[in-house]
């Protein structure tokens, strides 16, 4: 199957300022992907290039195989719900929902019978005549993507369509755009700065850093063994030891962190700088079998959180967090050792 998005050797720059390194990035039909990075990273470039609100200023851009690198947005198989929503003060919600369809040359009958299907499936059904200053923030940003589907897009683009919600609402449309994705068999581009949000929604991240790709993959995959420090780090907390390889055999390196000697998994050669990351809930208050020990410490900052204690150790000079379970009933001061399965550490090449 050949790809529904393509960016190939694309790259951008404003003013001779790159925000986009040369990049190539896929996206399969039907997929959902999230682009993932802190603000500036060059997200909403990205979505633009392949929407048409942005040129590239080298490589193409390639939908179902079909060059669409100079065509302007509307002669592309592609919508955008933009960060504001950008809906019409003045004209009704049918009217907002249909516009597309209205810039395409559909019949007047047809769109809006369009718009009221659309409606009914952002779970606006009746709201039809309603004015745009009616409605809620969630509202507004289901009208949005309402009006984004109605053109039948074989790809939506979305740019941080949510950061208006509330947490709740928020939750709930990340359900329901998941489900409407399912729905549609339509692929995805869903930009974030939020890895929560990015998790429960994505088949795919794509983890974006100064305009380069950091890392991309499932979920779990970037969440539990991240291809950068970067990678690692933007996908949620992590402790991380810097190191030296001493020893290379076997799949397993030696590293010495300058206070302990720790085997991992993995490849580097003996005398390359690399960083050690783990998870705060992949640190242990007892031994596994093939794990390692990271040594002894000091419970210094507690703090309860329900389902688990989130706790600072001081070890060797270091501060590691973990996620204590509350039943470990652990208490300031309290001396600890710590461990963690040999497999759970990643190694990252510094
Ligand atoms: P993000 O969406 O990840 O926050 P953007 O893609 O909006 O990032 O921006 C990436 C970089 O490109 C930023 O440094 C931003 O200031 C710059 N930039 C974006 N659009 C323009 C523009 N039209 N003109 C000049 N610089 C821009
Ligand atoms: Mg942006």
């Amino acid at each position: 199957m050949s790809d529904r998005v393509e960016l190939r050797q694309v790259s951008k720059a404003y003013e001779g300022v790159t925000v986009v390194e040369t990049l190539d990035l896929a996206m399969k039909a039907g997929e959902f992907v999230v682009l993932l990075g802190p603000s500036g990273s060059g997200k909403t470039t990205l979505l633009n290039m392949i929407g048409g609100f942005a040129n590239p200023s080298a490589g193409q851009v390639f939908i179902d195989g079909e060059e669409v690198t100079d065509l302007p947005p509307a002669k592309r198989p592609t919508a955008t719900v933009f960060q504001d929503y950008a809906l019409f003060p003045h004209m009704s919600l049918a009217n907002n929902v249909a516009f597309g369809l209205r810039m395409r040359q559909v019949p007047k009958v047809d769109r809006l019978a369009k718009a009221a299907e659309m409606l009914k499936l952002v779970g606006l059904e009746g709201y039809d005549g309603r004015g745009v200053h009616q409605l809620s923030g969630g509202q507004r940003q289901r009208v949005a993507l309402a009006r984004a589907m109605a053109v039948e897009p074989k790809v939506l683009l979305l740019d941080e369509p949510l950061g208006a919600l509330d947490l709740a609402l928020r939750r709930q449309m990340q359900e329901e755009l998941v489900r409407l994705q399912r729905r549609s068999g339509a692929t995805f581009v869903h930009v974030t700065h939020d890895q929560e949000e990015a998790m429960s929604i994505a088949d795919r991240i794509v983890v974006v850093n100064k305009g380069r790709i950091e890392d991309m993959g499932p979920p779990d995959r970037v969440y539990l063994k991240p291809a950068s420090l970067f990678a690692a780090k933007f996908m949620g907390e992590s402790n991380v030891l810097a190191g030296r390889v001493i020893e290379q055999s076997g799949g397993e390196v030696k590293v010495d962190t300058g206070q302990s000697v720790i085997v991992v998994r993995g490849d580097s050669p003996v005398g390359s700088a690399v960083h050690l990351a783990l998870r705060p809930e992949q640190l242990l208050l007892a031994p596994v079998p093939d794990g390692i020990g990271l040594g002894r410490g000091r419970v210094e900052v507690l703090s309860f959180q329900g389902t688990h204690c989130r706790c600072h150790c001081r070890v060797d000079g270091i501060d590691l967090v973990l996620r204590a379970p509350v039943s470990a009933s652990l208490m300031p001061g309290q001396e600890v050792t710590l461990y963690a399965a040999k497999a759970d550490v990643v190694l990252l090449r510094r």
